[in-house]
């Protein structure tokens, strides 16, 4: 998902800007944001596929064209995944979108709770006979399932289509909803960034703590802190925080560390060094 995403998100910003696209989505897993993807589909609405596909495949980066057609193109990328590019009808995008996005497990079920309901569901729309009755939209389709729209990361079939047919969908935990970071490395042991670099980037980040977790004497190969050094960091910390405070600025930074469990069961810093400490991490990371 991490190598992916970037590529995805920058063929999504190019066809986007076509003034021939009238709608675009990512499908498929990526849009269920799987930890890991097979390959990308992408579907666009547009009045002039031929000129959208002519584009699709003279984009950079693509090692292959496996095939082009008015609705149907496929390329693959030198980062080593294929990209599909589909064009559905403006009245079947919510349909294919649904369809497309998956999972497999989900679809079946969704089909069948169709079908229970005499209607059919496939990727051009919901139909009570011959007659379409939802299709542009995905929150239509749900809708005349007696389903609430649910967010594709859901879509697994592991409980959420009972849940939207209660709709008493889970709300998911977003960005915003993280508050602060309790492991992070800074420059003390050997990490990239300052304590003040990392607690301003987490302010412009919306957090309200960041808790410094630097690891601790065993791992020398880490610059592991002994408790002299734990000791110099936290004036470093509680002087931030003054800052922080004096500003009115409703942050702060905690002071952990990332500790050894030594081979005899033992913390490798000093139970009077970790007292002074706000929290800290245990980890046995050799023996
Ligand atoms: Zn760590």
């Amino acid at each position: 998902m991490g190598e992916i995403m970037p590529v995805v998100r920058e063929i999504e910003e190019k066809l986007r800007k076509l003034k021939e696209v009238k709608e675009i989505s990512v499908a498929g897993s990526v849009r269920r944001r799987k930890e890991t993807i097979g390959d990308v589909d992408f579907l666009v609405v547009t009045k002039n596929p031929k000129k959208v596909m002519e584009y699709f495949v003279s984009l950079p980066g693509i090692v292959k064209i496996w095939g082009k057609g008015s609705t149907k193109s496929s390329i693959k990328l030198r980062q080593g995944f294929d990209v599909d590019l589909r064009v559905v009808p403006a009245e079947s995008f919510g349909s294919a979108l649904q369809y497309f996005t998956g999972s497999k497990e989900h679809n079946i079920e969704t089909r069948k709770i169709a079908m229970d309901l005499g209607l059919k569901l496939n990727e051009y729309g919901v139909f009570k006979g011959k007659k379409p009755i939802a299709g542009k939209t995905e929150r239509e389709v749900y809708k005349v399932l007696g389903m609430e729209w649910m967010a594709p990361e859901l879509r697994e079939n592991r409980g959420e289509i009972e849940a939207a047919l209660e709709k008493k969908l889970p709300k998911l935990i977003g960005y915003n909803d993280i508050k602060g970071d309790l492991h992070c490395h800074s420059e003390w042991d050997g990490g990239v960034n300052s304590i003040l670099e990392m607690a301003e980037e987490s302010q412009k980040m919306g957090y309200e703590y960041l808790g410094i977790s630097d690891h601790t004497k065993f791992l020398r190969i880490e610059h592991g802190l002994n408790e002299k050094q734990l000791a110099e960091q936290r004036k470093e910390i509680d002087k931030l925080n003054d800052k922080f405070q004096a500003a009115r600025v409703k942050f702060k930074i905690l002071q952990g560390a990332e500790t050894n469990i030594l081979s005899d069961g033992s913390i490798d810093i000093k139970d009077e060094a970790l007292k002074k400490l706000d929290y800290a991490l245990a980890g046995i990371h050799s023996n």
